[in-house]
């Protein structure tokens, strides 16, 4: 009975061992207990899963032979199912002969087995081989214990593996989002982070820098960062936010914050997108404020700047419209008064003259015609529709003109000498453009003699071939002549020295020979006076559609 509960306690002595203290402690217990000339157990080591022989032999035997040995001179006798196998053989171990009895180790020795032996024929009794039972039950307990917990032991250091590993990674990646966090505190706009609620969870230091907020009141509500909003965008502000946070789709808007440093109120452009997990559930958003103040500024400075300029633009263009309608209809108008003045004078002397009456009431005709062909072509000029081109006899052209302004020049005392040159090419162009052009220049040499009286008024008006295909066309004058420094803006619309003047006569008379393909220049005289010089080509051609030579400041060299 005390060996009975002495097995039953094994196994609270095995815990926590290992195997071969297990067996070892079996071995001895069953080998005192039983008298037993020998115990020995093969197996496989459940926890190193390698195969096991012990052999414990009783402590007065001299020699014994090893475990190998023992198992090798039954196992013919202990093949196959430990239900088949013999209680126990009678056979010669070493000197003596002995009674050697296997035990399974497991139902079908599955685990493995223990052989005894004992010197005694009748071994084993009853009891004996209760006991053996109960000690081979013991040993699988104890075996399938120790398996467990090499096992768990095996599970919990994968587990403590597993967990060092992820706290080393955890550890590497902290320390990368500690670094990303202070790129992002040290970047040049304001970055922040907002809860799909649209409660702000992070900002970054330049934010709190800029706009004197704390990360706490911050964080303490979704509208908090709105207390830096200009009082005009904050409707705007609040709606594209919650707009963009409702949707789940993020914002971008422009919005005025206060600068803490100073109060100043400075544009940002916000924007943020939303960041969403690998299923696409949404996490928060990421977004930035960044400072447009000053491109914001010079956006406005542009519009630029463009506004004004096209104000003059549209200023200039009506004046030189107008103006040179104003000029050019003028003269006609007054050919027409004063041919109906005439032709009212020969209607009333006695008797009438019908016949003069007729033939100033023609010219008033062909006054009138002109006005209105100066408007149209004016308009054509202006809309930069192609002008009437046709071919031209420049003498004759300027003939015309001489003869339309002779009444103004007697009263100026201004003498007009032609030098036109025999057999020229004809030109092609706008009959009444160029015609427009000749006149203002006999006109500003008729001008610019207005205060000469020490010597004669002469205007001279030459015209002669410019090389093989071009014609040209200048007016001598021995007026005032100009200033060096004012040759270069004589073509510039509105220039003018003039009382009454426009300034838009040179301007417009160069646009017209620049569309003429030609060129319009003016030259001081050697003695007193300036020439005005314009060559164009003969050969036939489309006028060009743009009138861009109106405004063009000219160059010193078209200037002379
Ligand atoms: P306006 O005759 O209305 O002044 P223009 O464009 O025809 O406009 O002439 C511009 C300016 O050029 C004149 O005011 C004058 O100062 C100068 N100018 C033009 N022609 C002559 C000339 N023949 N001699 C001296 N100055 C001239």
């Amino acid at each position: 009975m005390n060996d009975l509960v002495s097995l039953l306690a094994l196994p609270a002595i095995w815990s926590g061992g290992n195997p071969s203290q297990v067996l070892h402690t079996l071995l001895d217990a069953m080998v005192r207990m039983l008298r037993l000339e020998l115990a020995s157990v093969r197996l496989i080591d459940p926890v190193s899963e390698a195969p096991v022989e012990l052999v414990r032999t009783a402590e007065w035997r001299e020699s014994m032979p090893s475990a190998h040995e023992i198992f090798e001179a039954l196992s013919l006798s202990l093949e196959g199912d430990g239900h088949k196998w013999p209680q126990a053989l009678r056979k010669i171990l070493g000197d003596r002969e002995v009674s050697i009895v296997p035990v399974p180790l497991g139902l079908n020795a599955e685990l493995g087995m223990i052989v005894v032996a004992a010197e005694r024929a009748d071994f084993p009794r009853q009891t004996e081989a209760l006991l053996l039972n109960i000690a081979a039950n013991q040993a699988v307990i104890g075996l399938q214990e120790a398996r467990l917990r090499s096992r768990q032991k095996r599970v919990a250091d994968e587990l403590d593996r597993k967990v060092r590993q992820r706290t080393a990674e955890l550890v590497a990646a902290n320390a990368e989002l500690q670094l990303q966090v202070a790129q992002l505190q040290q970047i040049p706009v304001a970055a922040w982070t907002i809860l799909p609620d649209g409660t702000p969870d992070f900002v970054n230091q330049n934010w709190l820098e800029y706009t004197g907020q704390s990360l706490d009141y911050v964080q303490s509500g979704p509208e908090t960062w709105m207390s830096v909003v200009h009082p005009e965008d904050r409707e705007r502000a609040s709606r594209s936010y919650w707009e963009g946070i409702g949707s789940g789709r993020g914002f971008t808007a422009e919005v005025r914050f206060r600068r803490a440093r100073d109060g100043a109120y400075r544009w940002h452009l916000n924007r943020a997108v939303a960041l969403c997990d690998a299923d696409g559930k949404l996490l928060k958003f990421v977004g930035t404020s960044t400072d447009i103040e000053d491109l914001k500024q010079s956006q406005e400075e542009l519009r630029i700047t463009q506004a004004n300029l096209a104000h003059v633009n549209r200023v200039t263009t009506m004046g030189e419209l107008t103006a040179s309608i104003a000029h050019e209809v003028n003269q006609p108008l007054s050919g027409i008064i004063t041919n109906a003045g005439t032709c009212l004078r020969m209607l009333a002397s006695d008797p009438p003259n019908v016949e003069g009456a007729r033939e100033t009431a023609r010219r008033t005709i062909r006054d009138g015609n002109r006005a209105s062909e100066v408007i149209t072509r004016l308009r054509a000029l202006f809309s930069k529709k192609s002008a009437a081109t046709q071919p031209i006899d420049l003498n004759e052209a300027a003939r015309e003109v001489i003869a339309l302004s002779f009444s103004e020049f007697q009263s100026g005392r201004v003498v007009v000498r032609q030098e036109l040159g025999d057999d020229l090419p004809l030109v092609n162009g706008d009959r009444v453009q160029l015609q427009q052009v000749i006149l203002n220049l006999l006109r500003n040499g008729s001008d610019a003699m207005s205060t000469v009286d020490d010597r004669a008024r002469e205007l001279l008006i030459r015209t002669e071939l410019d090389g093989d295909d071009r014609v040209r066309l200048s007016v001598t004058d021995v007026g005032v002549g100009f200033e060096s420094q004012a040759a270069g803006r004589l073509f510039e619309p509105f220039y003018t020295t003039k009382n009454e003047g426009m300034g838009v006569g040179l301007s417009v008379s160069r646009s017209i020979i620049e569309r003429h393909r030609g060129r319009l220049w003016a030259m001081p005289n050697q003695g007193p006076g300036v020439t005005f010089s314009f060559s164009i080509p003969c050969k036939p051609g489309d006028l060009t559609g743009d009138h861009n030579g109106i405004g063009r400041t000219p160059s010193m060299t078209d200037a002379g």
